[in-house]
């Protein structure tokens, strides 16, 4: 086969052959079409595709049909022995070179390339540089490179790596041979930076759209950050959950803390034992471990397609970071949540950390996190906001996209906005004259307001103050909120440490002396649980998905994973198995009618999955071979469409009428007759 192909029929159908054979899939994506056709032809390109867009595909195929060697440069090695068992699972010969393995697990590889047996070859950057490396490749007939996570090379990404710096060199040892960059995350300016530092020869350029349409974002205040992250954690029982934290240490004290809270989960970072990462990363992609609270170092590696939600503990350092790591959530195209814990405290933390490291690209490290900061506090819709950072235009409906907390109407202005923010105004400048309590940190500040006789209010003579319980009856969290946002407006400051104290700005005394207008929201969304949208384009959740049996399946495939330590994706997706269990087919026949399986994959498992799925109907009764998606699900009542996608899951979860009254500020009645249309449901 020579290097290159030019598309015509015979190519189209070596496509479409491969790709049902070998990942059961029926077609390409149209991005990964234009992407595969332009590898054929030998171009070099630089390829933005958002998380879960399907970009391994993109130059795996090409390996497949051409029967030539792909050599893809990937930066993380626990990454490299996923996809190798990926691959190898449904028969594609594929290996890794990286510095973990023997010399002599080296030579066999080298060995089995210049053979020309292998078709996918993943290798670590510095490696693949390693004259040796270089050497044997040069004897291996390398039809192309792939450079996954290209925007490590650029300066103005928002992860650049030094070792990335050096892949220019590709160019200079193998002239002619195509370069494709792939990237999740890139600015134009970094889509720019990617081609000329990878010196790339007239590059097309692929860029795919940004927007994650199955995913709902939300920023939530940081008043209590264990309490908030626990409430997102809680809303997926039994699903991948990843809390993202800034430093090692927050990692295992929020561990420690949900797991004092009933939440097993377990903790992630760079500073422990290389076994007990893997150990981690294992439990995680196998299911076995759902909850994993991690610093960014938890990141290129995991392969868990069913994340269902991403929980950004301490602000992310730029937009490109968040959309990588909120990326991870939903990557099989189901409705997952992305929660961004906020307050100002953060930011500061943040730039301090930064200005402490005194690099060369402090700058502009501060306006990437800047930008985040703007993103958080901003209340334009969250999509919108991402895709337009990327460059593209987002066409939301007239009523939002129904997928953020702005949009879900989390947000609302609060009545007496100008009422309230002068009250606090006014009680910082009168606490901060009283003899005795001249320095206070924002929860003195708040229990004063609510009128709560804490020792040291009373201590300091706070409760005698003409402040004192100006929000009576408030609850602490929503006055919390207020003080945040007026700090966040600028009109309150407070300082670094440990123990940051409030104090009034000028802005702030403008504000309060010449009565100026201030608009104060506050996140509803907060209290409801999360709405996926309707997914676009990804994978649907047929209607009639037996419960019982999907989780049956899961949990074979949990042991399955378990035994032959691979991720549980690479045995089945979650949506695969829900195929299976809306349809329940009686045979292999039936089985292979679904799309989505691949040959391979139905030869190793099809017999256990009927088998399962037999076993099921005998035991419950439920019927077999039900066309998919085809049973009309039952005349519904008529019933608001909150009934279903609000209270359904609070009722679920076993709460009870009063609390969810309470928590949604509605009267027992009215959630009475939810609960009586949720029963007919
Ligand atoms: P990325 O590396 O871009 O994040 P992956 O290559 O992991 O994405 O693919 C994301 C998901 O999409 C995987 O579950 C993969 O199996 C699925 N996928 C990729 N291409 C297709 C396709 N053409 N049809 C259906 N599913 C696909
Ligand atoms: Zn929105």
């Amino acid at each position: 086969m020579p290097t290159t192909m030019t598309i015509t029929t015979e190519a189209d159908s070596q496509i479409s052959d491969a790709l049902k054979r070998i990942w059961g899939f029926d077609q390409l994506r149209p991005l990964q079409g234009q992407v595969v056709a332009s590898t054929l032809e030998g171009r070099d390109a630089v390829v933005v595709m958002p998380t879960g867009g399907g970009k391994s595909l993109c130059y795996q195929l090409p390996a497949v049909v051409t029967e030539r060697l792909t050599v893809v440069v990937s930066p993380l090695i626990a990454l490299m022995k996923d996809q190798v068992d990926a691959l190898s699972l449904v028969g594609v010969s594929t290996a890794a070179l990286n510095s973990t393995m023997s010399d002599s697990e080296a030579e066999a590889i080298q060995s089995r390339l210049i053979s020309g047996d292998i078709r996918v070859l993943y290798v670590s950057p510095e490696r693949l540089l390693q004259p040796a490396t270089l050497r044997i490749l040069a004897q291996a007939n390398v039809a192309r490179f792939a450079i996954d996570e290209a925007h490590c090379i650029s300066g103005w990404g928002h992860d650049f790596r030094p070792e990335y710096r050096q892949l220019h060199r590709i160019k200079e040892a193998f002239p002619g041979i195509p370069v494709q960059a792939f990237t999740a995350t890139a600015t134009p300016q970094v889509q720019r930076d990617i081609a000329i530092q990878l010196k790339l020869d007239r590059p097309r350029k692929f860029v795919g759209v940004f927007d994650r349409p199955n995913l709902t974002y939300r920023v939530v205040a940081k008043d209590d950050a264990v309490r908030r992250t626990a409430e997102a954690v809680r809303r997926y029982p039994n699903e991948g959950v990843i809390v993202y934290c800034l430093s090692r240490k927050d990692t295992e004290g929020l561990t420690a803390s949900l797991i004092a809270q009933g939440i097993p989960a377990v903790a992630y970072h760079a500073g422990l034992a290389a076994e007990t990462r893997k150990r981690v990363s294992e439990a995680f992609a196998q299911e076995r471990a759902n909850v994993v609270v991690a610093t960014v170092a938890f990141g290129m590696g995991i392969d868990r397609a069913n994340v269902r939600c991403v929980i950004h503990e301490c602000l992310p350092k730029s937009i490109e970071g968040y959309q990588q790591e909120t990326g991870r959530a939903g990557r099989d195209g189901l409705p997952s949540e992305c929660v961004l814990l906020y307050n100002h405290g953060d930011v500061i933390r943040l730039k301090r950390i930064l200005l402490d490291e005194n690099q060369e690209m402090n700058a502009h490290r501060v306006k990437l996190l800047e930008e985040v900061r703007r993103f958080a506090t901003s209340h334009t819709c969250r999509h919108a906001s991402l895709s337009e950072h990327f460059g593209q235009p987002y066409e939301g409906s007239a009523d939002g996209c129904g997928a953020c907390d702005v949009c879900l109407g989390g947000t609302q202005a609060v009545a007496d906005s100008n009422d309230i923010s002068r009250k606090i105004l006014a009680a910082v400048q009168e606490i901060t004259s009283l003899p005795r309590s001249r320095s206070f940190g924002v929860g003195f500040l708040v229990s004063v307001l609510t009128g709560s006789k804490l020792k040291l209010v009373v201590e300091r003579g706070a409760d005698q103050a003409g402040c004192f319980g100006a929000f009576k009856g408030e609850s602490s969290e929503r006055v919390n909120s207020w003080v945040h946002q007026l700090m966040d407006l600028g009109l309150l400051s407070v300082s670094e440490g440990a123990y940051p104290l409030v104090s009034m700005t000028t802005a702030g005394q403008e504000t309060l002396f010449e009565e100026l207008p201030v608009n104060l929201v506050e996140n509803i969304a907060l209290i409801l649980p999360a709405k996926a949208k309707a997914t676009k384009g990804g994978a649907e959740m047929p209607e009639n998905v037996d419960s019982g049996l999907f989780e049956r399946l899961r949990s074979w495939r949990r042991e399955l994973a378990s035994e032959r330590q691979v991720p549980a994706y690479v045995i089945f997706h979650d949506s695969t198995l829900m195929k299976v269990a809306a349809s329940k087919p009686s045979s292999v026949d039936r089985l292979r009618a679904l799309p989505g399986l691949g040959e391979r994959r139905i030869e190793e498992f099809g017999n256990a999955l009927v088998n399962m799925v037999i076993e099921y109907a005998a035991e419950t009764g439920v019927t077999l071979d039900e066309p998919l998606g085809a049973i009309p699900p039952p005349t519904p009542p008529k019933v608001s469409s909150k009934t279903a996608s609000v209270y359904g899951p609070l009722f679920k979860a076993g709460q009870s009428v009063d609390i969810i009254a309470g928590q949604l500020k509605l009267t027992p009645g009215t959630v009475w007759g939810h609960l009586a249309d949720w029963v007919k449901l």
